[in-house]
């Protein structure tokens, strides 16, 4: 029977032994674990040497403030007993240790709000939902995948024998808490492995796996040495923080272990990049990019940050303070030489050793990143696919690198036969017509909308290529470009489509004609529309349709008001001009019509169809729509009644 969530604790006077319930979200996680087949079981260990190491890292930081801490036992370390004969594992570290109410507390919940929130969105299909976990770290709660039962004995740092705590679980939605005399720091966790996980109680197992995934944390891995009862313990794994090798010391392989020690991600990163920066200042940093974007990458307080170290002392995960906010999916550790080890978060923000890391580290992304565009297109597009909305922030928060981020953007395009965004503005450079200079681009609701768009339709007849957008961030960003490459961009419903050298004298020619005879239309229909527009003229955009509404250079789009007012802010209405295309059966049919208050009727629907046509909300949709059905019943009603 699964406990209430968070029961009144049961105390039996004899061993002052307590039974609480965990988390719901804990408890559904366990389940999943349980009862879904998990592809990479051996994880767990790696789960568990992680809060080994997390728990030696911080000991040490704690020392810098009280030394006494380390002082009986300084050496940090890992220790694993594999036992074959009991069928059990054990994790012991001699790090920070826990007390009773965080054992409580940190085992029997998941402390990070959005990871609770992303178990409240699991689908409920148990192999896509153990799929997902897989995706993340799943942390100490992985222990149960392999063992049906798990104690974990922990003394708090600079607490006395008798304030250890035992903690203890079946994964049957309750654990039991009681206290205990413990002679020594830190915190052992025993698996009792299930019957058909007790491969994990051979040592030789265990080896291979700390070699895998645990090579590289900063602490020694200990474990028995070969041989029937011996009582030696011999070092298993390097022991040497990956980052503080030399390059060419380190295999492609463990730098791909690091990435998933580091981030709990299964996936393998696309990228990175090692430097160490000697000098004026030294720092090392390995920076890596994700294949795969975490489900929190757009939640306000998701994790985010490098992990810092100060002279390979551990002083704190998330440092946000080393990488732009638009940069938020690099992962990856800086060790600085200079900062002093008793940094706050507080001091970080306004240190200038701080903001010089960081503006090298920027670099040092982009660079990679204009390294996988360039060598590995496919990475890249993978990259761009998870990660590119993220990066056009860049162009608005990073004036300074706009001309590093801009060839690193990718659009979709009117040369290509579906929206993939693949097309580069290097490419669109090379695919320009002679005479053009001008990069085009259109903004809708959706990329088929842009895509369709009226005031694209003579730029696509003439083969001009024209960029798609349609993201939340598009009006934002393109508002912040001037050009690339002495190109300027154009937003092709705005103004004049500065056409330039595109025009020949014979389009400029009957360009005149067609202003000429249709001078007198124009007025009609301006006067027709009164204040909805502020002028009505003769469209070279348009080839198919009759109509389309055109904003000025400087005028606030539509979309980007009404995303203004979304946000709570006022922001004035532009009144769009009118362009008719005057060779357009519709438009010469309306030249014909004498009766004032019919040609009014059809200035009007037309007014609406080209508003409708831009995705835009029609002011006044009934009197649209009495409008257009006026016009269908005498189109459809019988001769006689026609006038
Ligand atoms: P995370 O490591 O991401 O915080 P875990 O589920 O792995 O999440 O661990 C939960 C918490 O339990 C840790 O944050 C830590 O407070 C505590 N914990 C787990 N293992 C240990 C350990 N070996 N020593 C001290 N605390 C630990
Ligand atoms: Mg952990």
């Amino acid at each position: 029977m699964p406990a209430e969530p968070n029961p009144q604790p049961t105390l039996s006077a004899a061993s002052a032994r307590e039974t609480h319930g965990f988390q719901a979200e804990v408890r559904e996680l366990l389940k999943l674990m349980i009862h879904s087949l998990y592809s990479h079981r051996e994880i767990f260990l790696r789960e568990l040497i992680s809060n080994a190491s997390d728990a030696c890292d911080r000991l040490r930081f704690a020392a810098i403030a009280d030394g006494a801490l380390l002082a009986d036992d300084p050496e940090l370390g890992i220790r694993i007993d594999a036992d074959p004969t009991a069928g059990t594992l054990t994790v012991t570290d001699n790090g920070i240790g826990m007390t009773r109410e965080q054992a409580i507390a940190d085992l029997g919940t998941i402390a990070r709000s959005g990871t609770a929130e992303f178990f409240r969105t699991l689908p409920k299909d148990e192999q896509q939902a153990s799929q997902l976990i897989g995706q993340f770290g799943v942390g100490f709660y992985s222990a149960f995948i392999v063992a049906e039962r798990v104690e974990v004995r922990s003394r708090k740092a600079g607490a006395p024998p008798e304030a250890g705590v035992r903690w203890e679980s079946s994964a049957d939605g309750q654990f039991s808490v009681e206290s205990l005399t413990l002679p020594k720091r830190g915190t052992a966790v025993t698996l009792h492995l299930k019957a058909d996980a007790r491969e994990f109680a051979d040592p030789l197992r265990i080896r291979g796996l700390i070699r895998r995934y645990s090579d590289h944390i900063g602490f020694p891995v200990r474990m028995r040495k070969e041989g029937e009862a011996s009582l030696e313990f011999e070092v298993v794994n390097q022991a040497k923080a990956l980052w503080t090798l030399p390059r060419t010391q380190i295999s492609d392989e463990e730098y791909r272990q690091f990435y998933q020690y580091l981030t709990h991600d299964n996936t393998d990163p696309l990228a990175w990049t090692h430097n160490k920066v000697e000098g004026k200042r030294e720092y090392t940093s390995l920076l890596y990019l994700p294949a795969r974007a975490p489900f929190d990458l757009w939640q306000r307080e998701a994790v985010r940050g490098l992990k810092l170290y100060v002279r390979r002392v551990f002083i704190m995960d998330d440092a946000e303070q080393f990488l732009p906010l638009y940069l938020r999916f690099a992962k990856g550790v800086v060790d600085s030489s200079d900062l002093p080890l008793n940094i706050s978060r507080e001091i970080l923000q306004q240190d200038p050793e701080v903001e010089a890391i960081r503006s090298g580290l920027t670099r040092r992304v982009l660079d990679l990143l204009a390294r996988l565009a360039k060598d590995e297109p496919e990475k890249y597009a993978t990259f761009w696919r998870e990660f590119g909305t993220v990066l056009k922030e860049g162009i608005v928060q990073d004036h300074a690198n706009q001309n590093a981020i801009l060839p690193l953007l990718r659009f979709a395009g009117t040369h290509n036969a579906d929206n993939s965004p693949s097309v580069s503005l290097a490419d669109y450079l090379s695919r320009m017509k002679p005479g053009q200079d001008r990069i085009y681009y259109v903004i809708a609701e959706t990329l088929e909308a842009a895509r369709g768009s009226p005031a694209i339709e003579r730029l696509k007849e003439r083969g001009l290529e024209v960029l798609l957008l349609a993201e939340r961030i598009d009006e934002w960003m393109m508002g912040q470009l001037d050009s690339y490459e002495g190109k300027r961009f154009k937003d092709a419903s705005r103004g004049d489509l500065e056409l330039g050298g595109l025009a020949s004298d014979a389009d400029r020619k009957q360009h005149d004609a067609r202003l000429r005879e249709s001078k007198g239309l124009l007025k009609r229909i301006r006067d027709a529309l009164g204040e909805r527009v502020t002028e009505v003229r003769v469209s070279e955009r348009l080839s198919e349709s009759p109509a389309c509404l055109v904003i000025g250079e400087r005028d606030l789009p539509e979309r980007m008001r009404r995303a203004l007012e979304s946000l709570g802010q006022k922001a004035p209405q532009a009144r769009p001009l009118l362009e008719v295309n005057v060779e357009h059966p519709l438009i010469r049919y309306l030249d014909g019509i004498t009766d004032g208050i019919r040609f009014a009727e059809l200035a009007q629907l037309l007014y609406d169809q080209a508003a409708l046509a831009e995705g835009a909300p029609l002011a006044n949709a009934p009197e649209y729509v009495q409008r257009l059905n006026r016009l269908l019943v005498r189109l459809t009603a019988p001769p006689a009644a026609a006038p």
